[in-house]
């Protein structure tokens, strides 16, 4: 892969001809590495609860069968990491049909206001100690491309992010707005926030910031690259704003298709 054509230099074609081989060459090359990358971290973060659970079993194998405490402690823990096993793989599995779905289907342009308000309506009843100020008022009439369910799935992990990394100032506030080709959706909360040095790399895959700050709170640190790819499939953008110890900003917006008149 790494040999080039550059010894063509007969005519303006030819030439022109290698350099857009060389090119696409470079993208592959930057594609196979990203690939190989993304398959060294997913074994690196699979590899990690399968060793707990390996000791766990080893335990029960062990001890298990005479000593009832060692029995429940190590099943509980055992579930505890087959849960999070699960997990894992679910959202590989989500990033990788996002990314292979790209630009595969044409939506219908859809009201997302409503989308926005009876997803929210459902995470509120699972949230009851959290207090969320929602105003989308001004992106009623704004029709977007973009399949429902994804925009559900976009919000449901800024949400729970949200929630997770709150600690006390359990206020969210949702604002949806309609700008002039785009609609703007701002989530923002109170909680532990993200410092500065770290906010490049939230959208990674895996990145979790601090981790032993984490540790307690539970996630893959796949969430926002999920997010990240669900949003660029509808050609839309999504930033982070945030303040350690003040709150987070989510930033999203959609390019709008039309306006009902
Ligand atoms: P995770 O599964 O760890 O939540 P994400 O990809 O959703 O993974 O987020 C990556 C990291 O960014 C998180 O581990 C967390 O450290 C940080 N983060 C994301 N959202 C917030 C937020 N609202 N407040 C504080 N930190 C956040």
């Amino acid at each position: 892969l790494t040999e080039r054509v550059s010894n063509i230099e007969n005519g303006d074609e030819l030439s022109s001809l290698a350099q857009l081989f060389n090119e696409l060459m470079n993208q592959l090359e930057v594609s196979f590495r990203q690939q190989k990358q993304f398959v060294e971290d997913a074994s690196h973060e699979l590899r990690t609860p399968i060793t707990i659970l390996e000791g766990h079993l080893s335990l029960l194998n062990r001890w298990g069968k005479s000593n009832p405490e060692v029995l429940d402690e190590s099943l509980q823990a055992s579930l505890q990491e087959t849960r999070r096993l699960k997990g894992i793989v679910e959202e590989l599995l989500t990033l990788t049909m996002v990314e292979t779905h790209l630009d595969s289907e044409i939506n219908e342009p859809v009201q997302i206001e409503p989308v926005i308000q009876e997803t929210l309506k459902r995470f509120e009843v699972l949230n009851p100690e959290f207090v969320f100020q929602v105003n989308t008022e001004k992106m009623r009439d704004a029709l977007v491309s973009i399949s429902p369910l994804h925009l559900e799935q976009i919000l449901l992990i800024i949400l729970d992010n949200a929630v997770k990394y709150t600690m006390h100032d359990r206020r969210i506030v949702i604002v949806g707005q309609r700008l002039i080709n785009e609609v703007q959706i701002t989530i923002e909360d109170h909680g532990i926030g993200i410092p500065q040095d770290e906010l490049p790399y939230v959208f990674d895959r895996f990145y979790r910031v601090d981790k032993a700050r984490n540790r307690e709170i539970a996630g893959t640190g796949l969430g926002l690259s999920i997010a990240k790819q669900f949003v660029h499939k509808y050609q839309g953008e999504i930033t982070i704003r945030s303040k350690e110890n003040e709150g987070t900003t989510v930033i999203i917006k959609l390019p709008m298709n039309q306006i009902i008149k």
